[in-house]
């Protein structure tokens, strides 16, 4: 047995997901997830991805190539599962044959024949029983019981046969379900919310309001290291960073249990102008029912009177302690607690719960607050940004 190409692949199989393959856009979200892998791949992979009926390939061969790849594809939706594989031919004597290059010797494990396509001379059965009586040639040992698994998938002109199966991250390939602007703070739940956003197919543009006196000291701060966390799961991202001055400026004028719903109204009026510039319907928040003041129905529902995108609040159904678990597990949560100067003051002790939009409305034109939203967007930095080399 040949030892030294233990960790030699034929390449990575990946799966996915199978709902969405039904539909009449099947072929779209196929071309995205390539377009999508390719581009987690980067230059030095993407070529070796290819279309093997309903499933694609990256043909990488060494440990080094594959543990890349693998690497890379962490961060693309729309992937059911992935495994790096070695290729028998449709012979039980040749899958057993390879199939000694992933266990060694006494290993139980489960024999796990799948066919994929049908039209073979042998059965599932045939392949375990197969397996069972030539035990003595294989080293390790058939046993149901066991926790690792050989996958043998059975393919028209060749099998497939792989022992680790890596779980995808589901959802769809970002970008199909068109673009969303992402009001995305330095806080806990948006970019939480950019995720499940992203997870669903949406591709994010980033509006993020600033308190800092210049773009050079918000970049010295937490900010873009949260905005990097996000980015590989879109390959980059367009991010519009909106100073917030005139906001607050306008804002001094007011009785303070305001703030908070005029910040939203004025959040949400500049983001349906980035909507506009973008080519987008949609926003998303990372708002949570009932959270703080101005998550009541009635504030959100005033605030968002008149904006015509649809709004998308991906963590609705989150408890707070479910947000923060959610946050650890992406890798943002050490970056989102870190001190912020946050674009609302918080002045006010008792902030208004149940605001009407006439009365929100009114209060937003006493304070000449309608232009605010497209006169802080001219003075906007626009970044292309790509995520660091990870
Ligand atoms: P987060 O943890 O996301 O900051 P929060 O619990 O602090 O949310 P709010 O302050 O009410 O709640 O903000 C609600 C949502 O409004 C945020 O999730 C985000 O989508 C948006 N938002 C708030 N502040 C900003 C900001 N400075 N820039 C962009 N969007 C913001
Ligand atoms: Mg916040």
């Amino acid at each position: 047995m040949p030892k030294e190409k233990e960790l030699d692949y034929d390449g990575i199989v990946i799966h996915f997901g199978e709902l969405w393959l039904k539909g009449r856009n099947r072929h779209e979200f196929i071309e995205l997830l390539v377009r999508n892998i390719k581009r987690a791949l980067g230059a030095a992979d993407s070529e070796k991805l290819e279309k093997l009926r309903d499933r694609l390939v990256i043909n990488a061969h060494s440990e080094e190539e594959v543990r890349r790849c693998l690497e890379s594809l962490k961060h693309v939706f729309g992937i059911s599962w992935y495994a790096p594989f070695r290729i028998s031919s449709n012979d039980i004597n040749d899958m057993i044959r390879v199939s000694k290059y992933f266990f060694h010797d006494g290993e139980s494990v489960r024999i796990e024949p799948h066919r994929a396509y049908k039209e073979v001379s042998f059965t599932s059965s045939d392949i375990v029983s197969s397996f069972i009586k030539l035990v003595d040639e294989l080293g390790f040992i058939p046993d149901k019981k066991s926790e690792k698994t050989l996958h043998i998938e059975v393919l028209k002109d060749f099998s497939i046969m792989h022992k680790e199966r890596f779980q995808g991250l589901g959802g769809l390939p970002v970008g199909a379900s068109g673009k969303a602007i992402v009001l995305l703070s330095g806080g806990i739940d948006s970019p939480v919310a950019a995720y499940y956003a992203m997870k669903r197919g949406l591709e994010p543009v980033y509006l993020h309001f600033y308190a800092y006196p210049s773009i050079s000291e918000l970049k010295g701060t937490k900010m873009p290291k949260l905005i990097n966390v996000l980015l590989p799961y879109s390959e980059g991202a367009k991010i519009y960073y909106v100073p917030v001055h005139l906001f607050q400026i306008a804002a001094l004028q007011e009785n303070q249990k305001y703030e908070v719903v005029l910040f939203k109204k004025f959040i949400y009026e500049t983001a349906q102008l980035v909507a506009e510039k973008e080519g987008s319907k949609v926003i998303v928040t990372g708002e949570s029912l009932g959270q703080v003041s101005s998550q009541t129905a009635e504030n959100l529902t005033a605030s968002s009177m008149g904006i015509k995108c649809l709004f998308f609040r991906p963590l609705i159904g989150f408890d707070k302690q479910e947000i923060i678990s959610a946050s650890r597990r992406l890798g943002l949560y050490d970056l989102s607690i870190i001190p912020y100067k946050d674009a609302c003051s918080l002045r006010s002790r008792n902030p208004v719960t149940r605001i009407g939009y006439a009365a929100l409305d009114a209060i937003y034109e006493r304070n000449g607050m309608r232009s605010l939203a497209s006169e802080s967007l001219e003075k906007a930095t626009v970044e292309n940004s790509v995520p660091e080399t990870r």
